[in-house]
C-alpha cells in the first residue's frame, strides 16, 4: 500500500486501529478493511501539510 509508505515518510507510525492504512501489514487483515487513515493518523498527517479530507 503506497499510503502506507508516504505515512511513514511523513513520520506515521505503524498504527492498531483495523481499518486504517497505517495498521501493521504484518498482522494480515484482508486489504477491504482497510478504508483509509483513522482519526489520530489524519490529524498527524494533517500537522505535516498533507491535504486530507
Ligand atoms: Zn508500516
Ligand atoms: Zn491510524
Amino acid at each position: 500500500m503506497v499510503l502506507h509508505e508516504l505515512g511513514h515518510t511523513a513520520g506515521l507510525p505503524n498504527c492498531k486501529i483495523k481499518s486504517c492504512l497505517m495498521r501493521d501489514a504484518k498482522k494480515r487483515n484482508p486489504f477491504d478493511q482497510e478504508t483509509g487513515f483513522c482519526s489520530n493518523c489524519k490529524k498527524f498527517l494533517k500537522s505535516k501539510g498533507w491535504k486530507l479530507i
